[in-house]
This record gives C-alpha cells, sequence and structure tokens, in this order.
C-alpha cells in the first residue's frame, strides 16, 4: 500500500452489540474529522457489518472484517467468506494474535486468508508478532520471518501493493504494556528488510507498516513519530470514542505532534 495515508484501525474484537456499535459510530462521526493524509477503519464484529456499512460513510471511516474464512463459498456452516464481505468491508485482519493462539490458525490457513482477500478485492492487513517466550529467547525477528514467509507465499509483487502489514508483538496485545518505540523500530526494520529480501527495495520502502498493541491515547504519539509506522492497530482504546478520536487526531500531519 503506498504510504502517503496513515492508518488508524480499530478492532473492537467481541465487544459492542448492534446498538452499541451504532451509537459508537454515530458519537465517532461526530468528533473524527476526514484528513486526505489519514484513513480511520473500524473492524466490529461480523453481526454488525452489514448495518454498519450502510451507516457510515466511505469517505469518513471504512470498514474491516475481524475474521472470514478462506473459501468463498460452499458447505462450511458458522463461517463466512470474503467473497461475502465484498461491498461492505475495504479491509480484513488476517492473522491477528488471537486467531493464532486462541483459535490456533496456522501459517498455511493464514496464506489462503490472505490469498482469499486478494481474490475478493479485500486489503488484507497481516498481523504478525512474537510472543513473549519467543522474545526472552531473542527469536523475535526469526518469528517475524516465518511469519511474513508463511503468509505471503504465493503472493505477486503486484498483489503486495494492496497488502498491510501489523507489527503486533503478541505480548503487548491487550496487556497494557508497551513496546518500547525503538524495539518496534527495530522489529518493523527487520519486517521491511525481510519484504526487500523477497520482493527489492522498492516493495520495502513502499510497504505499510502498523504498530498494535497496547496504543493509548496517551503513547500513539511516540509511535505514530517513528518514520518506519505507517499506522496503527488499537484494540482496547478503540473502545472509546473519545480516546480513539484523539489518536486519529494525532496521526493528522497536521497535528503538532505529527512526524
Ligand atoms: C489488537 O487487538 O490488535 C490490539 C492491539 O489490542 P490492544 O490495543 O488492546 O492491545
Amino acid at each position: 500500500m503506498a504510504r502517503d495515508k496513515t492508518l488508524i484501525v480499530g478492532n473492537w474484537k467481541m465487544n459492542l452489540n448492534m446498538h452499541e456499535a451504532s451509537l459508537y459510530v454515530h458519537q465517532l462521526s461526530k468528533v473524527v474529522k476526514t484528513h486526505r493524509d489519514v484513513e480511520v477503519v473500524l473492524a466490529p464484529t461480523a453481526l454488525t457489518l452489514q448495518s454498519l456499512s450502510l451507516q457510515v460513510n466511505f469517505r469518513q471511516f471504512k470498514l474491516a472484517a475481524q475474521n472470514f474464512y478462506w473459501r468463498d463459498s460452499g458447505a462450511y456452516t458458522g463461517e463466512i467468506s470474503a467473497t461475502q464481505l465484498r461491498g461492505i468491508v475495504q479491509y480484513a485482519l488476517v492473522g491477528h494474535s488471537e486467531r493464532r493462539h486462541v483459535f490456533h490458525e496456522s501459517d498455511k490457513d493464514i496464506r489462503a486468508k490472505v490469498q482469499a482477500a486478494i481474490r475478493n478485492h479485500l486489503i488484507p492487513i497481516l498481523c504478525v508478532g512474537e510472543t513473549a517466550f519467543e522474545r526472552s529467547e531473542d527469536e523475535t525477528q526469526a518469528v517475524l520471518h516465518d511469519q511474513l514467509i508463511g503468509g505471503l507465499a504465493n503472493v505477486t509483487s503486484d498483489e503486495l501493493e494492496h497488502i498491510v502489514i501489523a507489527y503486533e508483538p503478541v505480548w503487548a496485545i491487550g496487556t497494557g504494556q508497551n513496546a518500547l518505540p525503538v524495539d518496534v523500530s527495530h522489529a518493523i526494520r527487520a519486517i521491511r528488510g525481510q519484504i526487500k529480501h523477497l520482493y527489492g527495495q522498492k516493495a520495502a520502502d513502499n510497504m505499510q507498516v502498523l504498530y498494535g498493541g497496547s496504543v493509548t491515547a496517551d503513547s500513539a504519539a511516540d509511535y505514530l513519530a517513528l518514520p518506519d509506522v505507517d499506522g496503527l492497530l488499537i484494540g482496547g482504546a478503540s473502545l472509546d470514542a473519545h480516546a480513539f478520536s484523539e489518536i486519529v487526531k494525532k496521526a493528522h500531519k497536521g497535528s503538532s505532534l505529527a512526524k
């Protein structure tokens, strides 16, 4: 993805019912200004996607699926396909740590989902990141390497232009334990290094990479100021419309805090 826009993605996880989601979007739309240099993406539960797609002004907010199945249709009871999400969402999270660790999604599943998203013209946000144990064993770079190879196998250079990567250290997600900006820079440089190795320098320079992990309205500016960071994936803090709108404000380059 071109890096001209800062992407702020709110992952609501399994929170907010239809009524709460609608109210939230109504409140958020009043306080979030549309800026050309910021793209705001909401990832609500699947149940609310259809109605929110009718409620949101797509110039103000885009929508993302938190999950989907990689087949386009068929006898897969309980699943939703990327084909069915077309026209409703523009983005889809793939390989979020909760999918990898709670639901045991493998790199093979994740690769198939990346392919399904691309096939259906959705932008996959491929999440990668190490666990606390892997970090303590100094395996961060190896994990990022493996997850990128695993998720991106079969992706062509042209397709890579329509993919976003999110660096999300598992130990920082939902824990209140922030990664140090210097460590985030380091990890994202490793990600770009791997992209360069696989697709060349231009692809690495153009790759849009987000950071996610316990970001709050107070800490957002520290990450957004990093030249390697092109946006944020926000979980907990995105459930508070006020905190989320503060983060969006900080992403706007006109903001005094921006890089
Ligand atoms: C996430 O769900 O991707 C996330 C980063 O969550 P949190 O901000 O709550 O750590």
